[in-house]
């Protein structure tokens, strides 16, 4: 599957599931934009990583999601430095985790500042140029709680819900465009976001964080294993192939059987 000839940015692609994309979409040939929080030297030995693996440019464009005119600038960037953004990959996201009534206001807000509205920021500054050039592969990193719930996860539920029905919206809009957008809905990963979930339960419960682990992913997949980063990244290069023009407004499950149940 080439990529050679596009250009991708990924949100939130300093870490975990994102930076997973990013390589993994690099390996493919396309040039790379990584964007996300992180210690700066770390950062650029990712970037000079991506460089030196793949053969391929990479630059670093520093946006906070959460701020439109951040994500317009970063999007002008790189339209200026690499040519294009021909995928859009909404990545970033945080989590929190508490029940309705004790959920703190500021972290609702937070949760949907970045993992809802960040995705619509990335997609508004992405898409005028996608539109001139007739072409665009915008995927969203949703969750298998874009489709389901669990218990104390509120915003996160909330905002990965408002991403599925966003994606349906900018598919129609851009169904005559050749600009596709879909939304990856992935079980567990194990990623930073989720070993601090872990950790935290261990903590609670007293057991092990091993048991913690274990237990975890067993109570929601199936399969009882995590999805690899790469595994996430695979299917998104997948959807920004020409084979894959006809996939739009679509949710992709990767989760284990999941939301099979
Ligand atoms: P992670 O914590 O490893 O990475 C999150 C990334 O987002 C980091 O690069 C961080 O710097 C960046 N980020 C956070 N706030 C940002 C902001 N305001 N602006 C720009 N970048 C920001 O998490 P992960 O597990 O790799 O999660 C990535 C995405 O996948 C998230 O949207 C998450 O909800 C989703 N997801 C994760 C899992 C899982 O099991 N790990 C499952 C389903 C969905």
């Amino acid at each position: 599957m080439s990529l050679k000839g596009k250009v991708a940015f990924v949100t939130g692609s300093t870490s975990g599931i994102g930076l997973a994309i990013a390589r993994q979409m690099a390996k493919a040939g396309a040039d790379i934009t990584i964007n996300g929080f992180g210690e700066a030297t770390a950062i650029e030995a990712e970037r000079q990583a991506i460089e030196k693996d793949f053969g391929v440019r990479c630059v670093f464009a520093e946006a906070d999601v959460t701020k439109p005119e951040a994500m317009d600038a970063a999007i002008r960037l790189v339209e200026g430095q690499l040519g294009a953004v021909d995928i859009l990959v909404n990545n970033a996201g945080i989590q929190y985790v508490a029940a309705a009534q004790d959920f703190p206001v500021e972290k609702w807000s937070k949760i949907i500042d970045i993992n809802l509205s960040g995705v619509f920021y990335g997609i508004r500054a992405a898409l005028p140029g996608m539109q001139k050039r007739g072409f665009g592969r915008i995927i969203n990193i949703a969750s298998a709680h874009g489709l389901v719930a669990s218990v104390h996860k509120a915003a996160y539920v909330a905002a990965k819900h408002g991403v599925v029905g966003l994606t349906k919206v900018v598919a129609l809009e851009n169904a005559r465009e050749n600009i596709t957008c879909n939304a990856i809905c992935p079980g567990w990963v194990l990623t930073p976001l989720v070993q601090k979930q872990i950790d935290d339960r261990a903590a609670a419960s007293g057991k092990s964080v091993e048991e913690e682990t274990v237990a975890l992913v067993s109570e929601k997949q199936p399969n009882a294993r995590f999805a690899k980063p790469e595994e996430i990244g695979a299917l998104a290069v997948f959807l920004c192939s020409e084979e894959a023009r006809g996939i739009t407004g679509t949710s992709q499950v990767i989760d284990g059987g999941w939301t099979a149940q």
